[in-house]
């Protein structure tokens, strides 16, 4: 047994929870008495014999599911900083991770022992396999401040190598209190998780918001449409969280089905009390197609590694369709423009938050961690508006707004216009640099079926929609857009792939 209670708050309310069910998993299910056993003994395996972790950075790679938890746990327990590291990554990403992180031990389940154990061997680093942490003699753990260091997450950069996110255990407290108290969780409730564990949204909005609240956890290895459809359908879940293109899977499933499992799919969805949208943002169309199929009005929300959550639709009152709402309970936001003066409402700015859940820093760049803040405001680098009291987003600032003809236009919207031609399955604007016009908009489509499109006919049907100056000037059809693992569109590996094919018309 433990030796002492935990002054985690995570750690701690899992106390009162006892024996609640915490995770289910292909193993079996597991209370929070069996999460509060096995961390205390990957806790006290990991510090063998020392008194305190100290910070040092612990990277994992284990499947989704009770271990999972019991490693991260277990590290925050010894007084480590856990590393996520992603499934199904090239060893260069793996080996980038740990050297950036500077880990110290490396833990893995038997599946990703052939990844990491050779990269452990070169380096020499401590490298225990998820079994023997597991079966830790427990021992007396240390006491732990909020304000250590607690997870470095890393995010995909766009124009460097990712950077490791530094959040507190205070922040992480911060991020999770802010979601419970707004989404209104409780020990009733019950989430299937099936993002990577390596990104915030399935860590901090599906496990530890769960677990907080004392609330039970379905964890799946992986996405697959079928397999979370017959979930739903048996009923006992009454949360959903997922991304965009996690909706647009399930839509296609469930237009695949049958008309008896159709109409079972859409019943069972009525059971549900929430379903979110969030980590890129949601088409009107897939919102609307989600609502004939589900009933549920998606809550969208705008949220980032270094800030959490900060703007979501209400769980009560009205979800405005293309929106995400108003700042979340504690986070201050506000736009901004760029010379960093508030901006009116109506008039496009970047967006910038403070508060509690704002994390410390990025992992050993004191330069980018001092850019990324404005008076204490994190700077978060996406452009958004307020139209009638709620925030719209208009895409990351240097990425999805284009500079066009001397106008400036998203990206976002001209995509969400794309979106309602019949032959577009999906698309996605980037701009490509053009002496003449600064950027060009150039679009990248995926098209429905066999249909076809040619860039005159898409300009001659958008004209409805699109001012002219927003009009693409090139297109590319494709058979998939690039996506990272959460699903979001690759935007610079699609402007290269729209500057390779330049497939414009000259004088368009
Ligand atoms: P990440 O740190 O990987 O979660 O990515 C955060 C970025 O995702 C933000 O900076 C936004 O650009 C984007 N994002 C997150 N939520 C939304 C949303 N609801 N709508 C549009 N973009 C979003």
């Amino acid at each position: 047994m433990i030796s002492r209670t935990s002054h985690l708050p995570l750690v701690a309310l899992a106390g009162r929870h006892g024996e609640r069910t915490a995770v289910v998993d292909a193993q079996g299910s597991f209370t929070y008495n069996d999460l509060l056993d096995a961390s205390s003994r990957v806790a006290a395996a990991l510090l063998s014999g020392r008194e305190n972790l100290d910070e040092e950075r612990v990277a994992f790679l284990v499947t989704p599911g009770f271990a999972w938890v019991a490693v991260q746990w277990g590290i925050w327990r010894a007084g480590g900083v856990v590393v996520p590291l992603p499934l199904n990554s090239p060893r260069s990403e793996l080996e980038y991770f740990i050297d950036d992180s500077k880990a110290s031990t490396l833990v893995y389940d038997a599946p990703a022992e052939t990844a990491l154990a050779p990269i452990a061997a070169d380096r020499g680093i401590r490298a225990l396999s998820c079994d023997q942490v597991l079966a830790g003699e427990p021992a007396e753990l240390p006491d732990i401040a909020s304000e250590r260091r607690a997870m470095i997450l890393y995010t995909s950069g766009t124009t460097s190598r990712p950077k490791g996110v530094v959040a507190t255990h205070a922040n992480i407290t911060a991020q999770i209190m802010s979601l419970v108290e707004a989404w209104e969780w409780s020990a009733d409730d019950r989430i299937v998780l099936f993002l990577p564990l390596h990104h915030v949204h399935g860590i901090i909005n599906v496990v530890s918001c769960a677990l907080w609240s004392g609330a039970t956890c379905e964890m799946m290895p992986r996405f697959d449409a079928n397999t979370v459809w017959d979930r739903i359908a048996s009923g006992g879940v009454t949360l959903f969280m997922a991304v965009p293109t996690i909706y647009v899977k399930l839509i296609a499933a469930w237009d695949a089905a049958s008309p008896e499992r159709r109409a079972a799919l859409s019943k069972a969805c009525a059971k549900l009390r929430l379903m979110v949208s969030g980590s890129a943002a949601l088409p009107v169309s897939t919102l609307e197609r989600w609502k004939e199929i589900s009933g549920h009005t998606l809550l969208e929300r705008y949220g980032m590694t270094e800030i959490g959550m900060a703007l979501s639709n209400p769980l009560r009152g009205e979800r405005v369709p293309g929106s995400v709402g108003k700042p979340l309970p504690r986070v201050e936001v506000q736009l901004v423009g760029e010379n960093g003066e508030l901006v009116a409402p109506g008039t496009p700015g970047e967006i910038e938050v403070r508060g509690p859940s704002v994390f410390a820093e990025y992992w050993g760049k004191p330069d980018a961690t001092r850019d990324a803040f404005r008076e204490g405001w994190f700077r978060t680098g996406d452009t958004a508006i307020i139209e009638n009291g709620v925030y719209r987003i208009l895409g990351r600032t240097n990425i999805d707004i284009l500079k066009t003809g001397g106008h400036k236009v998203s990206a976002l919207e001209i995509e969400e216009a794309l979106r309602e031609h019949p032959a577009v399955a999906e698309c996605a604007v980037v701009g490509i640099p053009d002496p003449e016009w600064g950027e060009r908009v150039a679009a990248a489509v995926v098209l429905k079926g066999d249909d076809a499109l040619d860039l005159q006919s898409l300009r001659a049907w958008a004209r409805e929609l699109l001012a002219p100056h927003k009009l693409p000037s090139r297109l590319l059809v494709l058979d998939a857009l690039p996506r990272n693992a959460m699903g979001k569109t690759v935007k610079p590996a699609i402007a290269a792939l729209l500057q390779a094919a330049d497939g414009g018309e000259p004088g368009v």
